[in-house]
């Protein structure tokens, strides 16, 4: 009988899942029988986002924290699929730093050209888990939406894709209650057009707090205030934003900091993390981790310590996202197949031990980019996944987070060169501050027809192209 494949979550990760067996048929290797499970009506997990806030239309939990005028926070050149370059996409250079509705486009480029959708089923959400130690197989329960019909389904192997950035992590703030204005989770954040005039808080110090709070000014909000529990982010903010510590607690509009500063406030968002959830597990097989770059029990960050037949893709936080999950998908496919086989429990276990031992003693970012590289080498060199020049993409990153301290505002005007195709990126038709269009088709479009002087915000800084 052949291997049967369940797959849970058809976003980046699962389609990097899928497209890893689709390789290894056009190398005439024989695939096993796949099921991939996604309860959106379509791929493309974060990407494929909503306007809705709460629950989708079936009455599931929405599952996207994307928004409005989501820009790339990071160079495409370092997501890029090796298999796969933006050029042959796009048929062009393009810019370094797209929004969303173009990478959306770009993901499913790939997997549009191979003939993987038929193993999705859509509109399927995956409900509950059981595993069989005699037989070693799972039977996943799933419900399909449409329709409200349970089924079940047997598998040899199970694959966890459904990401880990959807549940939010909502901490208790003393006198929260008591504060009439609103108060967001930036899950819930859908566009910052509606922040204009606005005094906004921002609560956390990570990705969310800082491009949010950079929406909000470049949609004309009257100040940011960044609150952060441990440290401050530093970069150089314009001229509304500043940096405060934690919040011990609020009196009605007025939020109270720990070093003894008070402000009041019209929106409080808070931008406090998310939580990894998998309620379709039993405990035993559910990873239980804050977001890290190398999440405890999974060997190689993919295969479940007390059973190998168990595989999360995307577990970590992320500098790498698209090549590492293909990364993952490769060597997760290579360990279902027996194509690599896996030491034994105390020699994985010493293995994940060591990268838990050097992620603790990481001094800064650019170690973390460094770490993630060799992370992915390993997981490279296992497999035939087409290798490409991981150093190259650590100093990408390094550039990247370089141009960001030094212009908050402008790091996304800056071009970079392409590892897979050795393309210098194309300089944006309108500065990232000043585009209000953030359409595929504008995006592709030549010159700008956006407001290119800064009616709406002013420009700081400059960002010299490499
Ligand atoms: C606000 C925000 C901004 C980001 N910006 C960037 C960026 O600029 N660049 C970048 O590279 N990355 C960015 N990311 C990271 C992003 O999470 C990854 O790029 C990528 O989407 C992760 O892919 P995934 O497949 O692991 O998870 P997801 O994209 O979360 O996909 C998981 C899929 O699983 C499905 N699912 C969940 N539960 C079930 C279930 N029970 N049954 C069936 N299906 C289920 C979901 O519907 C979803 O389609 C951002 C993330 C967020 C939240």
């Amino acid at each position: 009988m052949a291997l049967r494949v369940g797959i849970i979550g058809a976003g980046p990760s699962g389609m990097a899942q899928l497209r890893a067996f689709e390789s290894a048929r056009q190398k005439s290797a024989a695939i096993p029988e796949i099921m991939c499970f996604e309860k959106q009506n379509d791929w493309g997990g974060q990407w494929n986002n909503s306007w809705r806030i709460g629950l989708d239309n079936h009455g599931e939990p929405v599952h996207s924290s994307m928004y409005r005028h989501l820009w790339s926070n990071g160079p495409k050149e370092c997501l890029e699929f090796s298999d796969y370059s933006f050029d042959e996409h796009f048929g062009r250079a393009i810019s370094s730093f797209p929004p969303r509705e173009v990478l959306f486009d770009y993901i499913k480029g790939r997997v549009e050209k191979s003939d993987v959708r038929k193993y999705v089923q859509f509109n399927t959400v995956a409900r509950f888990t059981s595993y069989n130690e005699d037989t070693q197989e799972f039977t996943v329960t799933v419900e399909d939406l449409n329709t409200g019909a349970t089924r079940t389904h047997v598998f040899d192997k199970l694959v966890v894709s459904t990401g880990h950035f959807s549940v939010p992590a909502v901490p208790e703030f003393k006198g929260i209650k008591t504060f009439p204005g609103e108060v967001l989770h930036a899950h819930d954040f859908r566009g910052a057009e509606r922040f204009a005039g606005k005094r906004l808080l921002m609560i956390g110090s990570s990705y969310s707090a800082e491009d949010i709070g950079m929406q909000a000014h470049k949609m004309g909000a009257k100040s940011i205030t960044l609150s952060y529990r441990t440290a401050p982010m530093g970069y150089h903010w314009p001229w509304n934003t500043v940096e405060r510590p934690l919040v011990t607690h609020f009196d009605a509009s007025t939020a109270h900091f720990s070093d003894g500063s008070q402000d009041d406030f019209d929106v409080v968002v808070l931008c406090t993390g998310y939580q990894h959830k998998y309620p379709f597990l039993p405990s035993d097989m559910s990873l239980k981790s804050p977001n890290v770059l190398y999440p405890a029990n999974l060997y190689k960050g993919v295969v479940w310590q007390q059973n190998t037949n168990l595989f999360y893709l995307g577990a970590q936080d992320q500098y790498y996202t698209f090549n590492m999950f293909d990364a993952q998908a490769w060597f997760a496919r290579d360990v279902m197949t027996g194509a690599i086989e896996l030491p034994s429990l105390a020699e994985r276990e010493a293995d994940i031990q060591l990268w838990l031992e050097r992620l603790a003693a990481l001094p800064d970012h650019d170690a973390e980019a460094d770490y993630q590289s060799d992370y992915l080498r390993e997981l490279i060199d296992a497999t035939d996944y087409p290798s490409f020049d991981l150093d190259a993409v650590s100093q990408l990153f390094k550039d990247w987070m370089r141009n960001k301290h030094n212009d908050i505002l402008g790091y996304r005007d800056a071009v970079h060169r392409s590892v897979v195709t050795g393309t210098v990126s194309a300089k944006h038709h309108t500065r990232w501050l000043n585009a209000m269009d953030d359409s595929l088709e504008r995006y592709m479009q030549g010159p700008s027809q956006d407001v290119e002087n800064g009616t709406l915000a002013a420009v700081t800084g400059t960002v010299t192209a490499k």
